[in-house]
């Protein structure tokens, strides 16, 4: 089993980044269970506790401690942090297991009102943990009236989105499959120029480009591709051709897998390109426990039990008859312009 990473490109935006890259040498579960680590398995930090001292503002304690919990912290100190359930304080809380910070606010008496927020007012013990937002003034936590106060002591640990959302690194993972676009040139030189130009603008996504002097069609961008299909559309006016025009297959690399283009949005705990690489490590952290597992017992696979969903045999699996023999195309989801 071979990752490889074809392409890489880092984008930078207002709450955090976007990673797009290109993965191939791995089948489809490899890249699905990929994306699903990077969704729920990656350790973040975030509020697990609350201890609420004084609140005098419109906003009950729960509310307070909640909207806490969904504040998004920054996260490499993660990974030098034990999980309280494995801490040898046994999850009592300790140096090795949690981090401590406080928020005190209040709205002097000869005041209207005042914002708090939460990076503003939030200390938090270790400087190497804190609040990420788009926001200059960060995360608005509640507004105190005059004379008004909030006092509070928090309780930051580290666990993973399976156990809780507000522990997702990542605000999307997407995954699709990479194009190989094949154009026809004798087909558009059956075209005008006026047909040409029609066509090449029927691709939502800009594609393709037409240059009018060379009366040439050509694939600009193939990684723009969303497989929605308009340009095998066989309406008027390319109904009735005398070939093809393009064919967009699904990319397959040399050891007959497909690749794939991920698109990580990070939600700014953790630099996108940590997240790829954390991920990586959880799966074939996974991969090896699951190996040294049957290693030790060779028949542990055949004791394994499987559960019918609802009492409910599982479905046969039925091949796509009509995809797989169609003629001309090896790939049974390959589309052609026909
Ligand atoms: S399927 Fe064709 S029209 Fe649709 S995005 Fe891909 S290239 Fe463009
Ligand atoms: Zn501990």
């Amino acid at each position: 089993m071979k990752v490889k990473i074809v392409d890489c490109q880092r984008k930078t935006h207002m709450a955090g980044e976007t990673l797009e890259f290109q993965l191939s040498g791995v089948d489809n579960s490899f890249a699905n269970g990929l994306r699903r680590v990077m969704l729920a398995e990656i350790p973040t930090l975030g509020i697990e506790a609350v201890t609420i001292s004084q609140n005098t503002s419109v906003l009950a304690d729960e509310m307070i401690a909640h909207r806490l919990g969904l504040v998004p912290l920054f996260s490499m100190k993660a990974r030098r942090l034990n999980y309280a359930r494995d801490c040898p304080c046994q999850g009592v809380g300790c140096e090795m297991c949690e981090i401590k910070g406080e928020l005190h606010a209040e709205c002097p008496a000869n005041e209207h009102s005042v914002q708090v927020f939460v990076n503003e007012s939030l200390v938090i013990d270790d400087p190497e943990v804190y609040p990420v937002s788009s926001e200059d003034r960060g995360i608005w936590l509640v507004t105190l009236a005059r004379s008004q106060k909030l006092s509070l002591r928090i309780v930051i640990r580290k666990n993973i989105a399976k156990v809780h959302a507000k522990f997702m690194p990542v605000a999307t993972v997407a995954m699709r499959y990479a194009t190989d676009i094949v154009l026809n040139p004798e087909g558009f030189a059956k075209l005008d120029a006026d047909k040409c130009t029609k066509w090449v603008e029927r691709c939502p996504c800009g594609v393709f480009g037409y240059d009018s002097n060379t009366h040439q069609v050509t694939v600009r961008d193939a990684a723009a591709c969303i497989f929605c299909r308009e340009c095998v559309s066989t309406e008027p006016p390319f109904n009735n051709l005398p070939e093809p025009l393009v064919f967009v297959y699904r990319k397959k690399s040399k050891d007959d897998n497909y690749e794939f283009t991920f698109v990580v949005e990070s939600t700014g705990v953790l630099p996108v390109m940590q997240i790829m690489y954390d991920a990586i490590k959880v799966l074939r952290d996974k991969l090896q426990r699951l190996s040294t597992g049957l290693s030790e017992d060779p028949n542990a696979g055949d004791r394994i039990q499987t559960r019918p969903i609802g009492g409910a045999p599982t479905a046969p699996v039925v091949p796509n008859e009509d995809g797989i023999t169609r003629d001309g195309v090896e790939d049974n989801l390959a589309f052609v312009m026909s």
